[in-house]
């Protein structure tokens, strides 16, 4: 007979760990009554998230970072009693390879949106007609209306191609691994759209709040900690730590990796679900926490329409190949935590990170630097496909070039991530609308993860979570009690 469960949650990355946790910790303080499996297709949990030692050397193979302006991650390292093993950023400040040379990024272009004007136009990063058309941006109107755009079209209009090509389009590649011209500026920088509306262009924003940040400044009583700058974070034993005791508060049995979720079928109270290798499990309540394409399939016998918006939602390939080099093979300094390369450049990588720099961890020599370079993306996908050696060939290419070592590395590390990277094209809020309003034609049934509302990791932990809050919602409703109380269902 199938084994019952009350909630299954497929897919065991950090969205799929949320809604879990959620699901069995309770609410205000009350056990929770539901019996819950999180079903894993690989042997570990963690999905995107793989911390990984080398030699003693701490990795990262695919994120290395939560950013500390959204909560999800703070508040899930709060939960799991883990802020102390909270990881600020150690080198900061990123560059931007260009036209031959490396250029520091201009401060106070937090995500893209400028709040201080002056290291932009002292920045040799653009050109005078990139400036002034740049300064124009002060005199063009805004553009009302709700409709999306491409982030293309919004740079281009607002800021010029200069700034596209040189600024956005890496800064873009650097996180989304994505395309400006087919990218939803409304899913992917929503605070592009809320200044231009607000303030009507960037540059009048960054005035505006600019003089807003002075006038808010204060002197402060000696002693007083100054504003936090901390921007981005990871933990003392990488992002692997979190994952690894997100799933160690489940009670024991509720994970079960290496269990692929083949099939979805709706039965009369709930759904039931084929395992791979034949068995199956019946479940009252459904997240889906899996990758697009995954979701899509799972989808498509409950409901065509929502596999469809599901689907499409792109996915693209990327690599990481992280290098140990001894410090004395760089013939200058390495400064910052790393820096971006345009697509303009016609260069083999998308950008690099100082790993050992940005996250200062003790290792087991001082003097050896991990710079991780990042491959593929929408510029160029094939070349994740190369063969390890090839792609450890071509980093080292790029950073003989770029920071002169010649030296070969100590080890090298190579992570692929085929499909890894959700685009949110234009239109995508829409999509998402009409695919939410889908779904609830399907009881107790959710989606998590990073196609919907947010890639990073603080908006798909809270995207699971809000999943686990919602099908709970409808099991309460159902069992006709305002709060948890023990299932019906036997146990
Ligand atoms: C190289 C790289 C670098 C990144 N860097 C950052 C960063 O620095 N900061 C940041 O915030 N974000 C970063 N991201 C994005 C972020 O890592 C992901 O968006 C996020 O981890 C996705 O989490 P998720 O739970 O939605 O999905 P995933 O992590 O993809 O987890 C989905 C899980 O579902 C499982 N699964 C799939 N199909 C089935 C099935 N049929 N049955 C059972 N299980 C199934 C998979 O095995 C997987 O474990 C990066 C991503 C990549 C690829």
């Amino acid at each position: 007979m199938a084994q019952q469960v009350d909630l299954a949650v497929v897919g065991g990355g950090v969205a799929g760990l949320a809604a879990a946790l959620e699901a069995v910790q309770g609410q205000a303080g009350r056990p929770s009554p539901w019996r819950v499996a999180l079903l894993e297709a690989s042997p570990q949990v963690g999905g995107k998230v793989l911390t990984v030692w080398e030699q003693g050397y701490l990795l990262e193979g695919g994120p290395d970072s939560f950013v500390t302006s959204k909560p999800g991650v703070l508040e899930m390292a709060r939960r799991l009693g883990l802020e102390a093993e909270l990881l600020p950023q150690g080198s900061s400040g990123s560059f931007i390879w260009s036209r031959g040379r490396l250029h520091p990024l201009p401060p106070g272009l937090l995500n893209l949106v400028p709040t201080r004007l002056l290291p932009v136009v002292t920045s040799r990063l653009f050109s005078w007609r990139g400036k002034l058309r740049m300064a124009l941006d002060a005199v063009i109107p805004p553009r009302w209306g709700e409709a999306d755009e491409s982030l293309e079209a919004f740079v281009v209009r607002r800021l010029g191609r200069e700034a596209l090509e040189r600024l956005a389009e890496p800064l873009v590649a650097g996180i989304h691994a994505g395309d400006p011209a087919t990218m939803s500026v409304r899913a992917s920088f929503p605070r592009f759209v809320e200044l231009e509306q607000a303030y009507g262009g960037l540059v009048r924003a960054a005035f505006v709040l600019r003089r807003q940040n002075r006038r808010r400044r204060r002197p402060r009583p000696e002693g007083e900690p100054g504003p936090r700058r901390t921007f981005f974070m990871s933990f003392r034993g990488g992002l692997g730590q979190l994952v690894q005791a997100m799933a160690d508060t489940l009670p024991p049995g509720t994970v079960r990796v290496g269990t692929r979720v083949e099939r979805v079928d709706r039965e009369a109270d709930g759904y039931r679900l084929l395992l791979a290798g034949g068995d199956s499990l019946t479940a009252r309540g459904v997240i889906l926490a899996t990758p697009a394409a995954e979701a899509a399939r799972l989808l498509r016998p409950l409901d065509p329409a929502a596999a469809d918006l599901v689907a499409s939602v792109p996915q693209v390939s990327t690599a990481t190949i992280t290098l140990a080099f001894r410090r004395d093979a760089f013939p200058r300094p390495l400064q910052g935590s790393g820096f971006l390369v345009p697509a303009v450049e016609g260069r083999k990588i998308m950008g690099a990170t100082y790993l050992s720099r940005k996250w200062p961890r003790p290792q087991p020599e001082e003097d050896v630097e991990l710079i991780r370079c990042f491959v593929g993306g929408v510029q160029q996908p094939r070349l994740v496909e190369a063969d390890d050696e090839d792609l450890v060939a071509a980093a080292r290419e790029e950073l003989r070039a770029m920071l002169g070592v010649t030296a070969p590395p100590l080890f090298a590390r190579v992570f692929r991530w085929p499909q890894g990277m959700h685009q949110y094209t234009v239109g995508h809020l829409e999509r998402m609308d009409r695919l939410e309003a889908a779904l609830g034609r399907l009881p107790r049934l959710a989606l998590a993860g990073a196609p919907y509302r947010g890639v990073g990791l603080p908006a798909c932990i809270e995207s699971g979570l809000q999943a686990a809050r919602q099908v709970l919602a409808e099991l309460d409703r159902e069992a006709g009690r305002p709060l948890p109380s023990p299932s019906t269902a036997d146990r």
